[in-house]
C-alpha cells in the first residue's frame, strides 16, 4: 500500500533517494532531510513494512549537551548505579545525562513531520530484494518496484552472520514497562546496568529505568547466539523484579523485545554505487555493547553533510570507526571466550574509572593517552588474550 505524501506519484515510481526502514536510523536521516532546504527539490521516498505505530523499543544514551531530538526525550537522569556481584557504585555522570526517548514518541514526532513534506512518500510494504543496474538501485516489494539514484538501507543486506566464521553475537532485549501501586522506585537514579544475576555462561545484565516513583522499565539484555523461551526471558524479568527490586505486586503495562547483532563485521563493504548502508545494516551498532541511537545521530548527520558537499559517503562513517572498532573487537571477543568476562570487564571499569570516562571512551572521544587508561582497569588475561586473538584479523 502506498501512503503518498506528493500531490502526484511519478508514474515510473523513481526517486532520488530512496530510504529502506523507517526504524532510528531511516528515521533519523530523513527528517534531517526534511528539516534541510538542500533536499526541498528531491524526491525521497522511505518504505518499510511496519506502519510504527507500536512503542516497540525504548532508546537510552548519554548526552553532554543538547542533542538533536531533546524535545521528545521522555526522561533524564543525572545519576547511574552499576551492580556487579562484588561492586555496588552509584554516582553522577555530569557533563553527561542519560536521557530516554520511547520508541512511539520518536515514530510519532518523526513521521508526521517529515510527512508535511510533499517531496516525500512512505510506503508501506515488504521490501523483497534490492539489485542494482549501472543506472540506478531497484527495490522489489511485494506488491511493485522502485527505481532510485541512491538507495539509503537500515537493514543489513547479509543473513545471520556465522559465529563460527565471524566475531558475532546476538544481544536480545526483553523489557517490562511496569507500574506499581506504592512508590518504590527512585526517580532521580537510573540502574545502567546490574550483573548480579546467573550469568549462565552469557553476559546477561538488567537495566531499570524510573520514570517516577511508580513507573520503570525494566528490561534485560543478554548475549548470546540461542534465543530463550519466552517464558525463559519473562523468568528472568519477574524474579529480578521480586528478588532484587523486592517488589511484589504490579501491573505490566507494556512489554518490549528486540535482537540485534553484535559484531565488528564489515557491513559497509556491502555498499555499492546506488546502494549505501545506515544504522544496523551500516555496522552502525556499536559491537561491544549495543549502544547505537547516538552513533545513529552522528552518522546521519555525517551523511548529510557528504551528501550536500559531494564529498563520498563512506566519508560518513569516520569517527565511527578507527581504533575503536580494534578495541570493540578485543572485548567482544573476550566476552565471547569467557561467560562472565562482561561482569568482569565492566566490574573492573566501573571500580576504576568514572562513568564520564567510560561514557567517553564509548563514544570514541578519547584519546590515545585516555584510551591506555581505560585499557589498564579490567582483568588483564582475557584482554591479553583476546588482543593476540583478533590482531591480525
Ligand atoms: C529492544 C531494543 C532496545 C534497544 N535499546 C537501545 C538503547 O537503549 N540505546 C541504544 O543506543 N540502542 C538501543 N538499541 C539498539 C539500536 O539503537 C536499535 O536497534 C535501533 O532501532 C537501530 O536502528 P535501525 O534503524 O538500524 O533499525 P530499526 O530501528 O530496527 O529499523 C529497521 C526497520 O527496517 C524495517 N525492515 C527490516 N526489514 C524489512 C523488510 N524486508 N521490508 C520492509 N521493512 C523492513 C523494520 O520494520 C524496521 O522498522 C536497542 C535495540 C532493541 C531491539
Amino acid at each position: 500500500m502506498i501512503l503518498s505524501c506528493s500531490i502526484e506519484m511519478k508514474s515510473d515510481m523513481h526517486f532520488d533517494y530512496i530510504i529502506l526502514g523507517s526504524g532510528a536510523a531511516g528515521l533519523s536521516l530523513a527528517h534531517r532531510m526534511a528539516s534541510d532546504r538542500y533536499f526541498d527539490n528531491k524526491s525521497i521516498a522511505i518504505i518499510d513494512q511496519d506502519k510504527k505505530s507500536r512503542n516497540d523499543r525504548t532508546w537510552c544514551f548519554w548526552e553532554s549537551n543538547e542533542g538533536y531530538f531533546d524535545s521528545i526525550v521522555k526522561k533524564r537522569w543525572e545519576e547511574i548505579q552499576f551492580y556487579s556481584k562484588t561492586l555496588d557504585k552509584r554516582q553522577k555522570i555530569d557533563p553527561y545525562q542519560y536521557k530516554m526517548i520511547s520508541g512511539l514518541d520518536f515514530y510519532n514526532h518523526t513521521i508526521p513531520f517529515i510527512k508535511q513534506h510533499a517531496n516525500f512518500t512512505f510506503i508501506h510494504d515488504e521490501i523483497i530484494s534490492v539489485t542494482e543496474s549501472p543506472q540506478n538501485a531497484i527495490v522489489k516489494t511485494s506488491s511493485n518496484n522502485y527505481t532510485a539514484n541512491l538507495v539509503l538501507k537500515s537493514y543489513p543486506s547479509v543473513e545471520k552472520l556465522n559465529p563460527k566464521e565471524h566475531i558475532y553475537v546476538d544481544q536480545h532485549f526483553k523489557g517490562f514497562f511496569i507500574e506499581t501501586n506504592k512508590p518504590v522506585f527512585e526517580p532521580s537514579c537510573a540502574t545502567f546496568m546490574d550483573f548480579r544475576i546467573d550469568q549462565k555462561d552469557d553476559a546477561r545484565f538488567l537495566y531499570v529505568l524510573p520514570e517516577s516513583e511508580t513507573k520503570a522499565l525494566v528490561e534485560v539484555a543478554l548475549f548470546s547466539n540461542s534465543l530463550l523461551s519466552k517464558e525463559d526471558y519473562n523468568l528472568i524479568l519477574t524474579d529480578y523484579i521480586k528478588d532484587f527490586l523486592k517488589i511484589e505486586e504490579y501491573s505490566i503495562l507494556e512489554e518490549e523485545f528486540g535482537i540485534i547483532p553484535m559484531t565488528t563485521y564489515a557491513f559497509k563493504k556491502h555498499n555499492t554505487k546506488h546502494v549505501f548502508h545506515i544504522g544496523t545494516g551500516g555496522g552502525i551498532v556499536k559491537a561491544s555493547s549495543g549502544f547505537a541511537f547516538t552513533r545513529i545521530q552522528r552518522h546521519s548527520t555525517q551523511l548529510i553533510n557528504c551528501m550536500k558537499n559531494g564529498s563520498p559517503l563512506a566519508n560518513s562513517y569516520d569517527g565511527l570507526h578507527g581504533r575503536h572498532t580494534f578495541y570493540d573487537k578485543i572485548m567482544l571477543h573476550a566476552m565471547l571466550e569467557n561467560g562472565t568476562a562482561g561482569e568482569d570487564i565492566f566490574t573492573d571499569l566501573f571500580a576504576k574509572k568514572t562513568a564520564a570516562q567510560i561514557f567517553k571512551f564509548l563514544d570514541h572521544d578519547t584519546s590515545f593517552v585516555e584510551d591506555i587508561g581505560i585499557f589498564k582497569a579490567p582483568p588483564m588475561l582475557p584482554f591479553t588474550k583476546s588482543f593476540f586473538s583478533v590482531f591480525g584479523k
